[in-house]
């Protein structure tokens, strides 16, 4: 059947004004199966749902037997239906009851048919039900035939999911208003919200499935892919002048993807048969989607994500503006599959209530912008989207890892509970802000903030941090489309030297790399990109961006001091060379402009064990070094970071890692050089407990650990305590977690965390 037959069309407005009509849901879909049955020229057709329990219930039925329908239930495991839930993808049989899955089920009156064609019904990625065609006589159905189905299914997915399979029987209604689901997740920021779902990938609302006029819409098509493919090219042209490399990979498989003519040809084929050009892009994308369910090959995976992220490109282009997720000013939460911390800081200043992403873990960068920007998050919840609609309300409890979707009443006035419950906490924390970080015994320890955007500098003096421990300057080159110029740099670093009014700021060179992807420019895709051309090592190789940014940092200085540090040295000679940068640029600027800063004070940060036992020469030549535990015990588990099976699984309250720390503490005592620490768990009371046992008197965190931490210090006595830690730590229980926290229980020691 040739897509442009009127048939087609006449289906997709039919199929349309019953999706519109008012009455009972069986009734409504028994017209539904006798249209298709009719258009397809099939002798049978079946709608199946798939119930809770996976089950394959069958709702609607033209051909089989009444009597069946919500009746005849099979499992994933049976029959051809089965089959094709199982697999997710679309099977056409030329004579179904020879074939080894087939099942027989006489009350369905089955037998006279032999040819059978069954496709998925899906949504984001679920396979929600499946929809069938049979005919009496054996024959072939063709491919215009399968997409034909596949397309059909596809409006069917609207209708289908809002079935309630108990209101078939009695001849009910659809179920308007769905049930209330939790799910849990990771806590990645602290805190409470409230709002309406936003998703962050483009949705296509059932009213835009269908196209007006098909000439026009396949004009809008190819303008759209048009489009797409001119911005990778520009992506790739700019690739290549801001860093004289070789740009394929990435950008190269896009490109080839995007020119790949069976896409675009398919996509036509859509629109062709009456979508819409977003629902045909819409349409690919689910199959992409389902396919990425089912896939388990690594670069088969990492293909349909690219191309589930064309398919998203190009509904955003041709969304434009509109299409854009609408954050309200009232309150939304954001919904991602996948979130750069690029993307994530295009949201900064639109007043989000909370975010919940399906991948990451927590010290992926999303994760520490979402701390950046102080908005509860939750990560790690696999099949997030598919459970969520556009405009749910769901309540996001990141203090207990939980979210509840579609909350009833007594779910919000437990949250409403939660949050005055809070509220008091905030207060507490609050009343010590301007008060100390000393423990009982008078040992002072510095808590200072992890900030990377000017905005952060807001949150210093909120939290009563003593300045800023780290200051991640990748951000600004996240957020860009170019490289950052060098006034820009300038006018951040000094509005953030302005706002930290004297208290010192350490500022990181730029970290890029790992999951820091640049828009801008674009690194080749590594194998391992945590081990790869990344931080120090991919500055030291691209000396003009480097040293464009160490002139904005001693330009901003002026002549105030001047602190900074490099991550990811892994041998001395590394540290040696970005030293000599600055001290060159701290030359150059005095003489052109005649002003130094008064002091500058070089470190690095250790965040490869290597570094741990470089600590003899570095002796004398950086002045302090900052522990990021992100890195450091990434490297020192062999554990990824971005990686949520094997994040979490590894502990550093543990003998191993903290042991590791105490040489390094020792070291740095033994060389005379100042430590600090600034990785993620420095904001966990019981790590940063550990932290002080050990000698640290720094500590850099988010805004919100700093008032835990603040009281766990003020009640810890640090001279009866360490004793007792480090036995433990020479004779470790088989949970030495635990041990660590009865202890702290024995001190009086006010953990909120554990
Ligand atoms: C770290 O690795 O601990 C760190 C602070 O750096 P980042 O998280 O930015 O890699
Ligand atoms: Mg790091």
């Amino acid at each position: 059947m040739p897509y442009n037959l009127p048939a087609t069309r006449l289906l997709m407005n039919r199929l349309r004004q019953v999706m519109a009509e008012e009455g009972e849901t069986r009734s409504r879909l028994d017209k539904v199966v006798r249209l298709i049955a009719s258009t397809m020229v099939a002798d049978v057709c079946s709608i199946y749902l798939r119930l809770q329990d996976g089950a394959l219930l069958l709702i609607a039925t033209e051909g089989l037997k009444a009597d069946a329908v919500a009746a005849t239930r099979l499992t994933v495991n049976e029959g051809l239906v089965g089959l094709v839930a199982r697999r997710a993808e679309p099977m056409a049989i030329q004579d179904a009851p020879r074939h080894a899955s087939f099942s027989y089920r006489p009350e369905t009156g089955e037998d006279p048919f032999h040819a059978f064609l069954g496709v998925p019904i899906l949504r984001g990625g679920r396979v929600i039900g499946v929809l069938t065609v049979q005919n009496r006589t054996e024959r072939a159905y063709d491919d215009e035939e399968i997409d034909n189905l596949q397309t059909i299914a596809m409006v069917l997915a609207e209708i289908v999911d809002r079935i309630d399979p108990d209101a078939l029987n009695n001849g009910g209604n659809e179920k308007r208003e769905r049930n209330t689901a939790s799910l849990t997740g990771r806590v990645f920021c602290e805190g409470l919200g409230y709002g309406r779902a936003v998703l962050h990938d483009p949705v296509v609302p059932a009213a835009k499935f269908f196209a007006a006029d098909q000439v026009m819409e396949s004009h809008r098509l190819s303008d759209g892919m048009a489009e797409l493919k001119a911005s990778i090219d520009r992506m790739m042209a700019l690739d290549g002048a801001a860093l004289g490399e070789d740009p394929r990979d990435v950008m190269e498989t896009y490109r080839l993807l995007a020119h790949d003519p069976s896409w675009a040809e398919k996509l036509q084929e859509g629109v062709k048969s009456g979508l819409s050009a977003e629902a045909s892009v819409d349409r690919a994308r689910r199959e992409h989607r389902a396919r990425l369910q089912s896939a388990r090959d690594p670069y088969l995976r990492e293909r349909l994500h690219d191309l589930e992220d064309l398919d998203n490109r190009l509904l955003r282009i041709l969304g434009g503006e509109e299409g854009k997720p609408q954050i309200s000013e009232e309150r939304s939460v954001l919904v991602a599959r996948r979130l750069g911390p690029a993307e994530l800081l295009e949201y900064s200043n639109t007043g989000l209530r909370a975010i919940l992403m399906e991948e990451a873990a927590a010290s992926s960068h999303a994760a520490i912008v979402a701390r950046a920007l102080g908005i509860p998050a939750l990560g790690g919840i696999p099949g997030l989207t598919t459970r969520i609609d556009q405009g749910d309300w769901v309540i996001v409890d990141a203090e207990e890892g939980t979210l509840h979707i579609r909350p009833d009443d007594t779910l919000y006035d437990a949250y409403k509970g939660r949050v005055s419950l809070r509220s008091e906490r905030q207060a507490a924390y609050e009343a010590l802000k301007d008060l100390p970080a000393r423990t009982t015994d008078g040992t002072d320890v510095s808590l200072m903030l992890n900030a990377g955007l000017d905005l952060d500098m807001e949150m210093m003096k909120q939290a009563g941090a003593d300045g800023v421990g780290l200051f991640r300057t990748e951000f600004q080159f996240l957020v860009s489309e170019s490289l950052p110029k060098l006034n820009d740099q300038i006018d951040l670093y000094k509005r953030v030297l302005d706002k930290a009014e004297g208290k010192p700021v350490v500022f990181r060179t730029v970290d890029l790399g790992g999951d820091k992807v640049l828009p801008a420019l674009n690194l080749q895709r590594e194998e391992n990109p945590a081990l790869g051309w990344r931080s120090i090592r991919f500055a030291l190789d691209h000396k003009g961006l480097f040293r464009r940014q160490l002139r904005a940092l001693v330009r901003a200085a002026g002549d105030r001091p001047l602190t900074i540090m490099f991550p990811m040295v892994t041998v001395v000679s590394e540290f040696e060379e970005a030293r000599d940068l600055l001290l060159a640029e701290v030359e150059w600027s005095a003489q052109r402009t005649g002003r130094r800063p008064s002091q500058v004070e070089v470190g690095v940060m250790l965040e490869t064990p290597a570094l741990a036992y470089g600590l003899p020469e570095l002796a004398g030549k950086a002045e302090f070094l900052s522990v990021g535990t992100n890195d450091l015990m990434q490297f020192f588990f062999a554990a990824d970071r971005m990686t949520p099976h094997v994040s979490d699984r590894y502990d550093l309250v543990s003998p191993s890692a903290l042991r590791f720390l105490k040489e390094v503490s020792d070291s740095c005592k033994t060389y005379g050089i100042r430590m600090s620490a600034c990785g993620e768990a420095t904001g966990s009371t019981l790590s940063a407990l550990c932290f002080v046992a050990l000698g640290f008197t720094a500590l850099s965190m988010s805004a919100g650990s700093i008032g835990p931490v603040k009281q766990m210090i003020r009640s810890l006595n640090l001279q009866a305590f360490r004793p007792d830690f480090l036995a433990a730590l020479n004779a470790p229980e088989q949970d030495f977690r635990n041990q660590v926290l009865a202890l702290a229980a024995d001190h009086g020691i006010e953990l909120s965390d554990g």
